[in-house]
């Protein structure tokens, strides 16, 4: 008799899907089956993972239904993620969203599993409550360029805990904040991944507005560790916050990525700033640490010396 723990996770050949996965195949009781439409990702990210026999790969969107059995948790990611990505084609991010934590939801009503969702810092908006603790309901623009994202997320968030308190479904909701490290793509837009690219390229770094605006930015080793706490705790449906607290402004961040690339000769230069750029954004993070027992341990500076080394390799 098979005794291994099957785990699909979707979006598992995204930059944390993929760091997700490494980590789950290293317990050899797990069976991990990674399912991904490639929208912003490749088959690079999971090379390493698919010659391993506790591995393998499933093509598929999940705004289309699937039919697996035999799963016992489901990690639920596949979203875009940066706002470049999710605002290409909004009608598809809010489907991938609605429709796709849908299909994912009756795949683990079906299965009896362990769902869980990967929500998002954005649920709270342009916040006016900071820190931010998951008791604030957010202050988000419905008619925004970033709702198909923001609505999707709490659209999904809304439906997990329908399927809890109306099928029973054994759900747990995570809200992401601003996550970075190996695996991201070079080319996705968002601020970690261009300021490095700019700066080992020596191109122009582009702050976006004046840079006063503020992020805390999380490693993806302390995120990957508290999704499996979270996926392993009894009587906890969160939703949990899942960041780094060390807040700090884009300009300071710019400051910071410079100072660790020195040999670069790239200058700063300011854009336009987006429409409903939240203008701060820091989690509170009391809930992790008492129902998780989690903190995030790794500093920026280490965090970003690996993630400039990893694009370094890449390059
Ligand atoms: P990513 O873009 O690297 O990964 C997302 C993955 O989902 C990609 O591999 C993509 O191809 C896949 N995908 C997208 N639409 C799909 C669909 N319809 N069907 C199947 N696969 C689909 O982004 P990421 O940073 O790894 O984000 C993963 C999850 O974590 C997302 O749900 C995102 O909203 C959430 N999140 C991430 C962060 C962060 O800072 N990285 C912050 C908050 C929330
Ligand atoms: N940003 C920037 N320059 C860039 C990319 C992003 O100044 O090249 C800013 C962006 O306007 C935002 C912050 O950095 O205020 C974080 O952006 P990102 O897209 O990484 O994630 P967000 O938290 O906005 O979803």
């Amino acid at each position: 008799m098979n005794m291994q723990k099957r785990i699909l996770v979707t979006g598992g050949s995204g930059f944390v899907g993929s760091n997700l996965c490494s980590e789950l195949v290293k317990d050899g009781n797990n069976y991990v089956i990674a399912l991904d439409n490639y929208y912003t990702s490749n088959e690079s990210n999971i090379a390493n993972l698919l010659v391993l026999s506790n591995f393998e790969f499933i093509e598929h969107d999940v705004i289309e239904a699937i039919d697996l059995d035999g799963i016992d948790e489901i990690y639920h990611l596949a979203s875009p993620a940066s706002p470049k990505q999710y605002q290409k084609d909004p009608v598809f991010t809010f489907r991938t969203n609605i429709w796709g934590s849908y299909n994912m939801l009756n795949l683990a009503l079906k299965n009896k599993a362990r769902i869980l969702l990967a929500s998002t810092s954005e649920v709270y908006g342009d916040p006016l409550v900071h820190p931010q603790v998951e008791s604030y309901w957010g202050n988000v623009n419905t008619i925004g360029i970033r709702s198909n994202y923001d609505e999707g997320k709490r659209g999904a968030e809304t439906l997990f805990m329908d399927f809890y308190r109306q099928y029973g479904v054994d759900i747990k909701i995570i809200r992401i904040f601003n996550t970075y490290g190996p695996k991201m793509e070079k080319d996705d837009g968002r601020v970690v991944s261009n300021f490095i690219n700019q700066a080992l390229n020596n191109e122009d770094i582009t702050i976006y507005g004046d840079g006063s605006q503020t992020r805390s930015f999380q490693y993806v080793s302390d995120l990957v560790n508290g999704m499996i706490r979270m996926m392993g705790s009894e009587n906890f449906t969160g939703p949990v916050n899942l960041g780094n607290p060390i807040e700090r402004s884009i300009k300071d961040f710019a400051q910071e990525v410079l100072k660790l690339i020195p040999d670069s000769s790239s200058k700063i230069v300011f854009k336009d700033l987006p429409k409903d750029d939240p203008k701060v954004r820091k989690p509170d993070n009391s809930l992790a640490k008492e129902k998780l027992g989690w903190e995030p341990g790794v500093s920026l500076e280490d965090g970003l010396k690996k993630t400039i080394e990893y694009f370094k390799d890449i390059k």
